[in-house]
């Protein structure tokens, strides 16, 4: 319980948005409690020397739900971390697994560590002290625990774990597999970093293609022209504002970050935020006109959509009701609180929840762990098939024209697009846009379809709920 705002804990917040949902289901009594409990934690400390003496990190691994092994979800590091904030995430991790079917369980795990404050070579040393205590006791395994990149963790870090795994397993052929969200020359998948923020904004199509969902936000049209602020300019809100202002031509009038907030209804340039950010650590010096200090102030801005991409709890029983976005689309795991997600179903806010929102990375990384498993890139056995029937067609179409004098010609740009065939990177956006078609039209058919479900939140937990009870009974519990 957090005493300041009276408000329950990440853990709790999760665990109420759970019971709410299955209040509305018939499971026994046991199974609900099966389901919502997170099944063991596992906490390491550990020493390693760095800086003339010995330092102490704390981190943990959870495994909320093993009705499919094997079990996956992120690393995170941040000073953050504790036992409940990775046991919320991990059973986050369960729901969104079963709501986008990816075949695995829940888990989650983290370091408490500001990144920051470290080198990489000092980095190094503390990731793979830290994978070797979790690969000891599988808590790293392709089989049983799968881990990828969160909060603080990306590729680099996924290549040390993946390389200490196999330095202590050096007979596994699918060594690769014990970790997702690697180095495309590491064992990695093409599209796996911009995956979270891919699915975003496939989500966000999916949710304008819903007639009666858009109409219930109060809003019409397509993303065309929708304003749009995004909370975090990390991987995933980069990603995702990205895309949504170049490809759909929405505008971004607002960016926050940890050192204050960027604010222009006329739009911001994304990609120079991004390299401004880089150069600098942050936001402020960047266009001083459209800058204020207090970010948090521009979440309460008129926009139509609102795009939580950090913390969790950003936002809360304090500020939920000054909230004017139309649409709310959870980049980030648990950005709203049960006490607000109450206060803004009150205010007929749509809220296109994390467990869905946030899906592309897992589902990319599903991906990536099938490739691993598979020792083949996607596309390498069919695309050169795929352009030499495309060839024929379009042969044949020139032959006809020629030989009937029809006078047709194909346009360079037509035959350009037609011939190439489909390499991985067209693949896993093709397979992740289907996913998130398909789990948004599972949760839309509950929200439109059940008189007592008014939000897609409570939808989303009803199907993936529904899923993971199925397959424990098909288990015979
Ligand atoms: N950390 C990401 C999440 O919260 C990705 C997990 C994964 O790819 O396993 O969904």
């Amino acid at each position: 319980m957090n005493t300041q705002t009276m408000e329950p804990g990440f853990r709790d917040s999760v665990d109420q948005m759970f019971n709410r949902a299955v209040g509305l289901m018939d499971l026994s009594p046991g199974l609900e409690e099966k389901i919502r409990v997170c099944n063991a934690t596992y906490t390491v400390r550990f020493g390693v020397r760095l800086r003339g003496k010995i330092q102490t990190f704390t981190g943990y691994r959870s495994v909320h739900s093993e009705h499919m092994e094997p079990v996956k979800g992120g690393i995170r590091y941040s000073m953050g971390v504790d036992q409940q904030e990775v046991e919320a995430l991990a059973a986050l991790m369960t729901y969104k697994c079963a709501l986008v079917e990816a075949p695995f369980g829940g888990s989650k795990g983290g370091l408490c560590i500001d990144p920051r404050e470290w080198d990489e070579h000092e980095l190094e040393l503390i990731t793979r002290r830290f994978a070797y205590e979790l690969i000891k006791r599988d808590l790293i395994n392709p089989s049983q625990n799968v881990p990828a990149p969160d909060m603080g963790t990306g590729e680099r870090e996924m290549a040390w774990i993946a390389d200490q795994y196999k330095r202590m397993h050096t007979t596994d052929i699918n060594g690769n597999a014990c970790v997702t969200g690697k180095p495309l020359n590491a064992g990695g998948i093409a599209g796996r970093v911009e995956a979270t923020g891919r699915g975003v904004q496939y989500a966000l199509r999916a949710f304008f293609r819903d007639e009666e969902g858009v109409k219930k936000s109060g809003m019409s049209g397509d993303l065309d022209g929708k304003r749009i602020i995004v909370q975090g300019l990390g991987n995933v809100g980069y990603h995702a504002a990205k895309f949504l202002s170049e490809e759909d031509g929405s505008v971004i009038t607002g960016v926050i970050e940890r050192d204050g907030a960027l604010f222009n209804p006329d739009g911001i340039d994304v990609e120079k935020v991004r390299e401004w950010i880089a150069k600098h650590g942050g936001i402020a010096g960047y266009a001083d006109r459209h800058y204020l200090e207090n970010g948090a102030k521009i979440l309460e801005e008129e926009c139509d959509i609102l795009i939580p991409a950090a913390l969790e709890g950003v936002i809360n029983l304090q500020n939920a009701d000054r909230i004017k976005a139309a649409l709310i689309i959870e980049a980030a795991n648990g950005p709203v609180t049960a006490g607000a997600d109450e206060i803004l179903r009150d205010k007929n806010v749509v809220i296109i929840p994390d467990m869905y929102a946030n899906a592309g990375g897992v589902t990319v990384s599903y991906f990536e762990w099938v490739k691993n498993l598979s020792h083949i890139r996607f596309g390498r056995m069919g695309r050169r098939q795929e352009e030499s029937r495309h060839q024929l067609l379009i042969t044949e179409l020139e032959r006809l024209s020629k030989d009937k004098d029809l006078g047709w010609s194909l346009s360079p740009d037509f035959k350009d697009k037609y011939l190439r065939g489909a390499g991985e990177l067209e693949l896993v956006r093709s397979g992740l846009d289907d996913t998130m078609r398909i789990a948004y039209q599972s949760m839309a058919d509950v929200w439109h379809g059940r008189d007592d479900v008014t939000d897609l939140r409570t939808a989303a937990y009803l199907v993936a709920i529904g899923k993971v009870a199925a397959s424990y009974r098909a288990k015979g519990l």
